[in-house]
């Protein structure tokens, strides 16, 4: 008897004589912080760890989806124990291997986060529902050739002589039906004869439609090099650590153009030469595109993985990885997921970037991740970095995996690009007016333009004003839903009724927290006389080059301006020297190499400096030596000016100094005397309600929470709040904060095992810990 799996389930459950021989263990993606026990009917068949079930779940039963992490036999205990059973087994082949079930536990360990939900986020959706995977009719000849000259029309011969001459006599070498007809110019009517006479038969197969991830066209030209000797001695240091076949973390410190990566892909080579994949991780989208531009011409086997492919894509490249080996992975942080299955060599590039943390569940770090994947695969992580984090060089002067190997010198001997301030608290007696452009940095332009070369200018905040204000009464225009200001964004497109367009401003406020998005009024609702804008912003800038560089082909690159253009196609311009200036967010500060570009402006060094992070100094200093590495990168040198109003910042004046091992021991100072990172870690335990009162209740009782396990287990954590975050509300939920801090990680370990296994005091209150946080915010 052929029992439906829809069938099958009701029976079962009705009926407990039902032979199971195995018990099997869920983690499902409810959002609830534990695993689950269900009996597998034997008549299901096998599964295996990795592969996904159907459970009933919860009172209610709930049909939900979990992944098998455990498959034990069942014994005696069934009686003793109430199990339900498993209703289907979905997938035909595990999802996860067993490697990576034990690198999801160890994520949901370490960032507190529950398994069902890390291991659901491990495998993309569009795998899940297999995107663009489409099922094509074909057909075969299935008759003698007695039975077809019978009185067969032309057409249908036709089909027959096309058939007979691409060899489809068999359901294993039947050809795609539409295309056939397509070819042959004929319609379906002939054929469904031939069909209904059995002389033709149907057969379907499943495809996976196939794009390129890199637009045709685009790809940028590339050179072998050889390597020099500081390069080589990395390469072998490296090469003999993959041969050890031991888990080791190489910090590989080079400034900007020493050829870091030329190295990766040298020791990418030796892995590959070896059988062995590789995951290279990159922290930002357009990176990607110009590191797959680069390793598409050295490695046979590619695959990417990042969030703007587009579902298919994402399924045809995440089903090439699972199926070839070796191969090279090259993405954004999620690719550390990627389902390769003998990595030997793992590289995080610019390791220091606050991108790798993930800011929604799980909330991990793709380096930190990285790290652990390789000593789960005895592999070498290389973390790359001109600037790298102080947590990774403490690591290299304390930990016996890491080492710390240097690349102290750009790879063609250039020099450096000089480094000036231009303290704008000066420039503001001089000029009227907002200028978000000095004149010393306009003349720089100006200069630039003249001799043909190009220039980058770097703005680290979008919109065009964030700060729309009546001076008069000083009212602020402010989200309803948010804590914050609003950002005005200017915008030609939208089409006001005349009667309002006296009264309005050329765009929208908009919130960026929140996105939502209102009118401006040009007097203020209060007091009636005009508003200004204060702040500045990216597009703000584009107007200013536009007054003032009327010549000049300047284009905008944020992430608003970005949703229409092509990023591939915007680098080409950029290359091919139809832009003048490409003006931007930090999208432009990383990894670009255009040898026209001599000289780079940061309009405002103070931006990153204003967040209340512990970290701001470091951001600073890396923002600063970033964008400095996009000018001089050829003979015609390069320039980096710097605008300021704190022209004394220590982070400011040693990175115009390029004086890396000072800032690195100033910096460390400071956190050693605070408990903070690299010498202590936090983690922060962030809480949220609509309801103000109800919130603070809850926060008051998590904080109990804590302090108790805390004191029970006399674990060596500091605890510091409740306090309000740094913005008070978003999206119209009030935020309150708990920090804590600890000198050892596994602390924090014990502290979270007991904490998630509490009921959280109040329902409505949203809880959330962010271990190793990137934001304080
Ligand atoms: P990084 O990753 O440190 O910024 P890259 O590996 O991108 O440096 O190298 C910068 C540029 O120098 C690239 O154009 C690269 O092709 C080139 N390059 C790297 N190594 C060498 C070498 N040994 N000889 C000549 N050119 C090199
Ligand atoms: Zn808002």
């Amino acid at each position: 008897m052929v029992f439906s799996p829809q069938n099958s389930l009701f029976d079962i459950s009705q009926d407990k004589k039902i032979p199971c021989s195995r018990i099997v263990t869920v983690a499902v993606d409810t959002g609830v912080d534990n695993v689950f026990d269900y009996l597998l009917p034997d008549r299901l068949g096998d599964v295996q760890p990795g592969r996904r079930i159907e459970v009933p779940f919860g009172r209610a039963d709930k049909l939900t989806t979990g992944f098998c992490i455990e498959v034990k036999s069942a014994g005696t205990e069934i009686p003793k124990r109430k199990l339900k059973f498993v209703k289907k087994i979905l997938d035909a082949e595990p999802l996860l291997d067993g490697r990576q079930l034990e690198f999801g536990k160890w994520i949901s360990d370490f960032y507190v986060c529950p398994l069902g939900q890390v291991l659901s986020a491990m495998v993309p959706a569009a795998v899940k529902k297999s995107a663009g995977v489409k099922k094509l009719k074909h057909v075969f000849l299935a008759a003698s050739e007695k039975n077809i000259d019978k009185l067969r029309s032309k057409k249908q011969k036709q089909i027959i002589q096309a058939m007979k001459d691409s060899d489809a006599l068999d359901a294993e070498s039947a050809v795609e039906l539409k295309g056939l007809l397509e070819r042959l110019k004929i319609g379906q009517s002939p054929l469904n004869r031939l069909v209904q006479a059995g002389i033709v038969k149907l057969t379907s197969r499943t495809f996976l439609r196939q794009l390129p991830v890199v637009p045709k066209g685009l790809l940028l030209k590339t050179s072998e090099v050889i390597l020099n000797n500081d390069q080589q001695k990395v390469l072998a240091e490296i090469e003999e650590r993959m041969n050890s076949g031991d888990f080791s973390v190489v910090l590989l410190h080079g400034v900007t153009d020493s050829g870091k990566t030329e190295v990766y892909i040298r020791a990418i080579e030796k892995a590959v030469e070896r059988g062995k994949s590789a995951i290279v991780l990159l922290p930002e989208i357009a990176l990607t595109a110009q590191t797959v531009q680069r390793f598409s011409s050295r490695f046979k086997n590619i695959a990417v993985m990042h969030s703007q492919l587009t579902s298919s894509q994402r399924n045809a490249q995440w089903q090439k990885i699972k199926t070839t080996s070796p191969i090279v992975v090259i993405g954004a942080r999620s690719a550390i997921f990627a389902p390769v299955e003998n990595p030997g060599i793992i590289v995080v590039d610019e390791e220091h970037e606050p991108s790798y943390k993930q800011e929604t569940v799980p909330r991990y770090n793709g380096r930190d991740a990285a790290i652990k994947l390789a000593q789960l695969s005895n592999a070498v992580c290389v973390l790359g970095s001109a600037t790298p984090s102080l947590e990774t060089l403490y690591n290299c002067r304390i930990k016996k995996h890491f080492v710390r190997l240097v690349l102290p010198n750009r790879v063609m001997d250039l020099p450096k690009p000089q480094m000036k301030i231009i303290d704008m608290a000066g420039e503001r007696f001089e000029s009227h007016g907002v200028n978000l452009v000095s004149s010393q940095l306009l003349a720089a332009l100006m200069q630039t333009l003249q001799r043909k070369e190009q220039a980058i200018l770097l703005l680290n905040r979008r919109g065009y004003s964030n700060f729309i204000y009546c001076p008069s009464c000083r009212y602020s225009l402010r989200c309803k839903n948010c804590d914050v200001t609003l950002t005005f964004h200017k915008t030609e497109k939208y089409q006001k009724p005349v009667e309002l367009k006296n009264r309005l401003k050329g765009g929208f406020a908009v919130c960026h927290y929140c996105l939502s998005q209102t009118l401006v009024p040009r007097n203020c609702p209060l007091c009636g006389k005009a508003v200004t804008m204060i702040g500045l912003g990216s597009q703000r800038l584009e107007d200013e080059l536009k007054t003032k560089l009327p010549e000049a082909r300047v284009v905008r690159v944020d992430s608003d301006s970005m949703q229409h253009h092509d990023y591939y196609r915007l680098l080409a311009d950029f290359d091919a020297g139809i832009i003048d200036v490409l003006a931007g967010t930090q999208i432009l500060a990383k990894g670009l190499h255009f040898p026209n570009v001599t000289l780079v402006g940061i309009i405002s060094a103070d931006t990153s400096l204003q967040l209340p992070d512990f970290r701001s100094n470091e951001r600073t200093y890396q923002l600063i030596c970033q964008v400095a590495g996009r000018a001089g990168r050829s003979s015609k040198g390069g320039r980096v000016l710097i605008q300021t109003f704190l022209p004394n910042q220590p982070a400011i004046k040693f990175a115009v100094n390029d004086d890396f091992e000072e800032f690195v021991k100033e910096e460390l100072k400071h956190r050693q005397a605070c408990l903070l990172p690299p010498f202590g870690r936090v983690a922060l335990v962030r809480m949220r309600d609509v309801k103000h009162d109800r919130l603070m209740r809850a926060t008051g009782a998590v904080a109990q929470q804590l302090n108790d396990i805390i004191s029970s287990l006399s674990l060596d954590i500091k605890l510091t709040g409740p306090m309000p975050a740094v913005i008070g509300r978003i999206q119209r939920f009030y935020r309150m904060q708990i920090i804590l801090r600890t000198g050892s990680p596994g602390n924090f370990t014990e502290l979270f095992r007991k904490f998630r296994r509490l009921k959280i005091p109040i329902s409505t209150t949203e809880v959330q810990v962010d271990v190793d946080p990137v934001n304080l915010l």
